[in-house]
């Protein structure tokens, strides 16, 4: 069976539409989740361990968004790093996420974050659509009736009714476009990052969707609500920054960075699990990029300018009114910045 080409976020632009808004802050971001979990910005920082800890998980919910705390350490340190993002924001509206996986441990993990008091239990593997997932969501569901329940990923709208059907409140979508996954090329399986939302928005259940990896900039994040999520979960965007976990390094010429790597890659197996098997994911290093609050200022802005431009006050009107144009690759180049000239 062929199915039919499969976009992605270069491949389309939006076309912008009359506007009666006045002024950006009649324009509301915010994104309903199941189990009362109100974002006021859509962005959820991924459960990596270059991405979110505790401090990542605090700032992110001061933003308005959510972190997602990693799991590849022991469950105690996992639970510390809960503690320190409520105890860095000691009030009634932090929302704190924390992954577990769907074997070994899982159980107790989560057993021993729901007592941390998390707001969202995220269940993180690499090939969601899964028995393996099947019981676990089924068994953390009993444990944890109404806590937020996130699972994923997956690429088909079969794989988020399917999640739903077994316990997901809300759903990660998208296989193999992160930036620093190499799953596609080791497997010859994945969905392109827009067609995969497309696709799973269709879902006629009640769950959440979230457009996860390959989001570069907030034109990806107008796309992606556009397309059907509710919110998006990043790595690569957040990496680098003075929150994530992990040290400043410096080389010779004064240039600071940051390590950001797959979960699933040969170095990331090695640190957490002391051994690798297959990799489906590359380690980098990223510039240093100082405060996350300040990246998430300018995404807010530019989330904000991407719905009045389609006439948008809010996420559903976006994706009631949004209307995709495909983009040939000159235009492709034509809507990057193109100017020829030396570089600042
Ligand atoms: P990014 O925002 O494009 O950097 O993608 C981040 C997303 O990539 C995460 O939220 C995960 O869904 C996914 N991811 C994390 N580590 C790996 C890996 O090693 N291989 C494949 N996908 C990964």
């Amino acid at each position: 069976m062929i199915k039919t080409e499969a976009l992605t976020y270069d491949d389309v632009l939006l076309q912008p539409q009359y506007s009666d808004i006045r002024s950006r802050k009649e324009i509301d971001i915010g994104a309903r989740f199941n189990k009362d979990i109100n974002l006021s910005l859509p962005i959820i920082s991924s459960p990596m361990d270059t991405v979110t800890g505790g401090t990542m998980a605090a700032t992110m919910s001061t933003a308005g968004g959510i972190g997602i705390i990693h799991r590849y350490n022991t469950v105690e340190a996992q639970v510390l790093e809960v503690v320190r993002a409520y105890e860095a924001r000691p009030d009634d509206n932090v929302i704190v996420g924390a992954a577990i996986g769907v074997t070994g441990d899982y159980f107790e993990r989560a057993q021993a974050l729901i007592s941390a008091g998390v707001d969202v239990l995220c269940l993180d593997v690499a090939h969601g659509h899964h028995l393996l997932m099947k019981e676990a969501l089924i068994d953390i569901r009993e444990l944890a009736p109404s806590v937020h329940i996130m699972a994923g990923n997956v690429a088909t709208l079969q794989g988020v009714n399917d999640l739903s059907d077994w316990g997901a409140d809300s759903v990660r979508c998208n296989i193999g476009g992160g930036s620093i996954c190499s799953t596609r090329i080791q497997t010859g399986h994945g969905i392109p990052g827009l067609q995969t939302i497309f696709e799973c928005a269709k879902t006629d259940r009640n769950v959440s969707i979230i457009a996860d990896g390959g989001i570069r900039n907030s034109g990806d994040m107008v796309k992606a609500i556009a397309a059907g999520a509710d919110a998006v979960m990043c790595g690569s965007l957040l990496s680098g920054t003075a929150e994530t976990p992990g040290n400043v390094f410096e080389d010779r010429d004064g240039f600071k960075y940051k390590t950001y790597r797959g979960m699933a890659s040969k170095e990331a197996q090695m640190s957490w699990r002391g051994k690798y098997s297959s990799f489906e994911g590359v380690a980098s290093q990223v510039p240093f990029r100082g405060n996350v609050g300040l990246l998430l200022e300018d995404l807010k802005r530019g989330l904000r300018s991407g719905f009045s431009y389609s006439g948008a006050r809010n996420i559903s009107e976006l994706q009631s009114k949004a209307v995709f144009v495909r983009q040939t690759s000159a235009g492709f180049g034509e809507s990057k910045t193109h100017i020829n000239t030396r570089k600042w």
